[in-house]
């Protein structure tokens, strides 16, 4: 079996970039996606602030990135196939899992990038996946200039969900935090500030019922969780923050996560486990975003090559 330099582990922003640094640096790369490339990106229309690209679609994004990862002989990419297992053995790592049609697979590394990203947690309401980037929205730093003096209602009520309703406010007409209990868990501060904000409403002991419109949202359906009391919400949004959850469930064991299942790693992306990199959204971090996951998969590519030559593997 051929021994790869590098295996890189999920082809969303960050592992596009890990893959396009290491192909650059004329380490043997495969990329391994369970889906098909792009990660989150897919689940936004538009982007609109990834420099150097002015307005675009989140394809068109996509389609230029991986043209470039395609332009580099060094670089096997392979679609529809989810790790589930990685071993270490005889220095090199064994990563195994399964494609999209039930067949083992199992490929050979020196050095592994970790770059599986993250993904919202749903709510599993009525309506949530039908409109989802047609006015339901996991992200406002990404999505709120979409809503630009329009009404949208936001869901969540701890800290980021109300930072994000602030950060929300700043472009929306009216903001409606929709939290099922009598009071916000957010830190007093941003109680403060929201509370102060005349563009902010609060709906509180209730929880979203079912999100309604034609092609893009129009209402949300609302119930009183003290008087069960259905009513409906006009919106032009929905912004929904309920948490995230890494995808690292195949790293239990293997590396070192956080309480929230995130990857800890230094500042070189390097994991406690040699040889093992990790960037993007599967790692502890602060801000979540298509560039800086790309900044952090160049970070990691780098890292991976001076491992392999300072180590001489
Ligand atoms: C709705 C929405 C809109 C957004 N809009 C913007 C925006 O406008 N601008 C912006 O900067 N950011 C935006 N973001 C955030 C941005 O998309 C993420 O920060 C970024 O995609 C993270 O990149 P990543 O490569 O780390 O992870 P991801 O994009 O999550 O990619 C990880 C990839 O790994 C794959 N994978 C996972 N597990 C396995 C496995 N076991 N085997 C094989 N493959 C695996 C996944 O299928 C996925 O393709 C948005 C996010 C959301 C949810």
């Amino acid at each position: 079996m051929k021994i790869y330099d590098v295996i890189i582990i999920g082809a969303g922003p960050a592992g596009l970039t890990a893959a396009i640094y290491c192909g650059r640096a004329k380490l043997s790369t495969k990329l391994i996606e369970q889906s098909q490339p792009g990660g989150q990106v897919n689940l936004t229309e538009e982007v609109e602030n990834f420099p150097g690209v002015f307005k675009t679609s989140s394809k068109n994004l996509i389609d230029i990135i991986l043209k470039q990862v395609n332009d580099l002989d060094k670089v096997e990419m392979e679609e529809f196939k989810e790790v589930s297992d990685i071993k270490y053995d005889n220095n090199n790592f064994e990563v195994r899992g399964q494609s999209l049609d039930g067949k083992d697979f199992s490929s050979k590394s020196k050095a592994l990038i970790i770059a599986s990203g993250a993904q919202p947690k749903k709510l599993g309401l009525k309506g949530e996946e039908d409109f989802t980037g047609k006015g339901v929205s996991y992200c406002a730093v990404c999505d709120a200039p979409f809503f630009k003096d329009k009404d949208v209602v936001l869901i969540g009520g701890g800290d980021t969900a109300i930072d994000e309703a602030l950060y929300l406010a700043k472009f929306a007409r009216k903001v409606k935090v929709i939290h099922r209990r009598d009071a916000l868990r957010a830190s007093g501060i941003l109680q403060e500030r929201i509370k102060s904000n005349p563009q902010i409403e609060l709906i509180l002991d209730s929880v979203a019922v079912e999100i309604l419109g034609k092609k893009t949202v129009e209402k949300i359906r609302v119930r009183n969780v003290k008087t069960n009391k259905e009513t409906e919400v006009d919106c032009n949004g929905v912004f929904i923050f309920v948490g995230y959850s890494p995808n690292t469930k195949f790293l239990e064991g293997l590396l070192e996560l956080n309480e929230e299942k995130y990857i800890i790693t230094n500042e070189e992306m390097a994991t406690a486990k040699k040889g093992i990199f990790a960037c993007g959204d599967c790692r502890k971090r602060p801000f979540r975003q298509i560039v800086t996951a790309c900044a952090e998969g160049a970070i990691a590519a780098h890292s991976a090559e001076q491992y392999l030559s300072q180590n001489n593997v």
